[in-house]
């Protein structure tokens, strides 16, 4: 997707009120939960179950900033447009400082921030002198998500974007505290949620199906890719079944295991459910437009859903990783 003048200025104010000094959240530096794996991995449902604790705010997927706020002006789950929500209005204020410095950001993020780009993102930020274009991507970054920070009131953000490049990009930036929770499901749901028909709430429209052999080509490598950064930060692992068939424990054991979440009261009522509130997301799953006491549950519709032709093709594609995260081979 390319973005245009038109579009990245749709709906703001006027140039000369939006250049403003940039806000400092505060003294602390800005911690960031961020959850990396492969799409449809139940990322959105955890991302909202840390949004549960006192002083963290469920973002969701802040990397769909520019293609489904920006370019597309999807609906927030606040229920306004992203150009009419005042949340998002005022970090476009802060990150769009003079005429052209959101349509470069838009131009740096297709050039670093896509997992097939990573090899030469990481060579960018491997070389003695990094290059001006790196750098001026990073410091826009920097002042995104402190701008999110700004506007939510919150010093720990959760951000479910998944793809690997922007965990390493906001790992690179010296000023952020970045833990890493890779959420790994079984490929053979994952394939089966790509192959379902759903309306998307944020643009009234279906979501795109993706072909199994994709599908199971960008589980391989988000997984892969995202053990590999762990290595270089604070890293988590959960299995998504794990957390549905336990989401007590498993949340208990997330959160002593993340510094800036241990000791944190997890607010679970007396039958295991989470209160989710809406608050202004613009990327992630529809389930994110739904609100109130949540329960938790095990989906397993794959088993049923999926042809077993194609399961023992997807198996056999992706049996090397299967076996390492413990999932049985049918
Ligand atoms: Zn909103």
């Amino acid at each position: 997707m390319r973005f245009t003048p038109s579009r990245l200025t749709h709906g703001l104010k006027s140039k000369t009120s939006l250049i403003r000094e940039e806000k400092v959240v505060s003294n602390h530096r800005l911690k960031i939960v961020y959850i990396v794996g492969s799409g449809r991995s139940g990322s959105t449902v955890l991302d909202r179950m840390l949004g549960t604790l006192d002083g963290v705010v469920s973002m969701n997927e802040i990397y769909r900033f520019f293609p489904d706020g920006i370019e597309s002006n999807d609906k927030c789950t606040c229920g306004h447009h992203f150009h009419d929500c005042k949340f998002w209005r005022s970090i476009c204020e802060s990150v769009d400082r003079n005429e052209n410095e959101l349509l470069h950001a838009a131009s740096l993020y297709e050039r670093f921030d896509h997992t097939k780009s990573l090899p030469s993102t990481v060579f960018h930020a491997k070389l003695g002198q990094r290059m001006a274009d790196f750098n001026a991507y990073l410091d826009w970054l920097k002042r995104l998500y402190n701008a999110i920070a700004e506007q939510s009131k919150s010093e720990i953000l959760i951000d479910s974007s998944k793809v690997p490049s922007r965990l390493y990009l906001l790992s690179q930036i010296p000023e952020f505290d970045v833990y890493a929770i890779h959420l790994v499901r079984d490929v053979r749901a994952v394939v089966t949620a790509w192959r379902r028909t759903r309306l998307n709430p944020a643009t009234g429209e279906q979501f795109t199906k993706i072909a199994p052999g994709r599908v199971v080509s960008n589980w391989i490598a988000r997984n892969l890719i995202a053990e590999l950064i762990g290595r270089k930060i604070p890293y988590y692992m959960q299995n998504y079944e794990g957390l549905m068939e336990n989401p007590v424990g498993r949340m208990n054991d997330l959160v002593a295991a993340i510094d800036p979440l241990k000791g944190k009261a997890i607010p679970f009522d007396d039958e295991g459910r989470l209160d989710f509130q809406p608050f202004h997301s613009i990327g992630g799953n529809p389930d994110r437009f739904q609100s109130g006491m949540t329960s938790f549950r095990t989906d397993d519709r794959w088993q049923k859903e999926l042809p077993v032709a194609l399961r023992r093709k997807v198996s056999l594609l992706a049996y090397p990783l299967l076996r390492r995260y413990g999932y049985r081979i049918s």
